[in-house]
């Protein structure tokens, strides 16, 4: 299970580390927008929470999360991406009564560094390439070394937006790194012979370097 605060690389970690064990990556928000897409009875009960940013409620994505967990591909193990949200969700999850153990992995970024992240981050308007530039106050001009359009920040990239869906996630996240850690104690960290379910990476450092500390506690945890 991944947790972690938006741009802290979370869901690029959780797809990676899905495709090196060969697991599938359950995004409960990738399910919900496709249902959404598709206009499947799904995606008409859902399509107003999710336009309106809020949560879908646990009854449903439950539910969801119950029959995906129940597929063929699953019963060796699984990636959870933005699901348990709620206490209720997670002890929901409990109640699933899954084999194997639940590892608990926070991608653990402070919101200083998320800002500047973030706030450093370009789309270029012509060929849509992601790219990062020099601090700056976003009003610059750059153009893309690619194809000459224009590096623009996104409106979501702003600092103050930002800081407002940081403060969003540590709302919904908190209670439920709580729940965890009333079970298992304060995470351990990479590094650290922990023998709990539960680690926090830091997710400051080469994304390389993240994915192989999350691989490592992994296979430390499957081989005890
Ligand atoms: P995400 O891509 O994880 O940010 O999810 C997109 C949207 O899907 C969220 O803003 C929620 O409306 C909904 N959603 C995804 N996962 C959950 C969940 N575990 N509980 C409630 N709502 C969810």
């Amino acid at each position: 299970m991944f947790i972690g605060p938006p741009g802290s690389g979370k869901g690029t970690q959780a797809l990676r580390v899905a495709s090196r064990l060969s697991i599938p990556h359950i995004s409960t928000g990738d399910i919900l927008r496709a249902a959404v897409k598709a206009g499947s009875p799904l995606g008409r009960r859902v399509a107003e929470t999710l336009a309106a940013g809020g949560l879908v409620s646990d009854e449903i994505i439950t539910e969801l999360v119950r029959e995906r967990l129940g597929a063929e591909d699953a019963a060796r193990g699984f990636i959870l991406d933005g699901f348990p949200r709620t206490e209720a969700q997670a002890r929901s999850l409990d109640e699933m009564r899954l084999p194997g153990s639940l590892l608990v992995i926070l991608i653990d970024v402070s919101d200083d560094a998320i800002v500047r992240r973030l706030s450093s981050r370009r789309v270029c308007d012509a060929c849509a390439i992601t790219q990062s530039v020099a601090a700056g106050d976003g009003t610059e001009r750059e153009a893309c070394p690619y194809c000459g359009g224009n590096l623009v920040r996104r409106a979501d990239d702003e600092p103050a937006v930002v800081r407002r869906r940081l403060a969003t996630y540590a709302s919904i996240a908190g209670p439920v790194l709580d729940f965890y850690r009333a079970r298992h104690g304060p995470p351990g960290s990479e590094g650290s012979d922990t023998s709990q379910g539960f680690i926090a990476i830091d997710g400051l450092r080469h994304a390389d370097a993240v994915t192989a500390d999350i691989l490592a506690f992994v296979a430390r945890r499957d081989g005890s």
